[in-house]
């Protein structure tokens, strides 16, 4: 066997979270991460089936049983997962209409995924059924568009339209938008059920007075479309207070969509 803490999927996932913890996004225990592993990328690291231990998820998830993810640990701190990523990821395989997790490495503190697990597993069901391959869902929490859903309106379009004008190449990074949830209770079911219907019609949910929730392709993916909705929010909140003497005009905005090949979300534009 081969090493895992030097499978691409795992240097990935442990810069991204150290990433993610530099920019100030992952305070404290703050955030969490799930990429869908798919099952060839870990031969040769993953001894199959190789169960660890069994842990309930306290959710359903018909039609993923076998699925494997590598996900963040509660608790844990994504400054942290650098220095022992053993301890603060695990990887897991879904059984029993996903009602268990099979423990297959990590967690090596005894310790279990994330309590936005229900969230993040919604989220993959939810977000693959709008894109086949998408494969991974990311929290946290970005202090500007934190700030934002104070001041802001909270209608979606209303939203994604001021992120939109915010920069030239927002339209172009997230042409589906941003959906928002109002302040719902964290850690449930329900706000994994609702995430996950926004997330069908769009790969960014902004969590109100909490945060955000992204999806994609690849961790690089997922973290550049909250690093682009983070700053249209930064320079929001640098000239909201001010006078505002231009910004980019649909017209313009339709511009964009032809030298790039994307199309906006329907009825966002005029
Ligand atoms: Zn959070």
């Amino acid at each position: 066997m081969k090493d895992i803490l030097t499978a691409p999927f795992m240097t990935e996932m442990i810069r991204t979270a150290t990433n993610m913890y530099a920019h100030g996004w992952d305070e404290r225990n703050g955030g969490n991460i799930s990429m869908l592993l798919d099952e060839a990328e870990t031969a040769g690291y993953l001894a199959i089936p190789g169960i660890v231990r069994t842990i309930p998820t306290g959710f359903e998830a018909p039609g993923l049983d076998g699925k494997i993810f590598l996900v963040t640990g509660t608790g844990k701190y994504f400054k942290n997962v650098q220095y022992d990523p053993a301890k603060n990821l695990g990887i897991v395989r879904l059984a029993e209409n996903g009602t268990e997790a099979e423990v297959l490495w990590g967690f090596s503190d005894g310790g279990r995924f994330t309590s936005e697990f229900p969230a993040h597993v919604m989220s993959h069901i939810a977000r693959m059924r709008t894109d086949p391959l998408n494969r991974v869902i990311m929290h946290c929490h970005p202090g500007n568009l934190l700030a934002m859903t104070y001041v802001h309106d909270l209608d979606e379009r209303a939203f994604t339209r001021t992120l939109w004008q915010m920069c030239t190449e927002c339209i172009v990074v997230f042409p589906d938008g941003v959906n928002v949830l109002p302040w719902m209770l964290c850690g449930t079911n329900e706000i994994g059920e609702a995430t996950a219907e926004k997330m069908e019609t769009a790969r960014l949910v902004v969590w109100a007075q909490h945060g955000i929730y992204g999806a994609g392709r690849d961790l690089d993916e997922t973290f550049g479309l909250i690093e682009t909705a983070e700053k249209a929010a930064e320079i929001y909140l640098k000239i909201a207070h001010l006078p505002i003497k231009n910004t980019i005009t649909d017209d313009e905005m339709h511009l964009l969509e032809t030298r790039f090949g994307v199309k906006a979300r329907d009825g966002y534009l005029d």
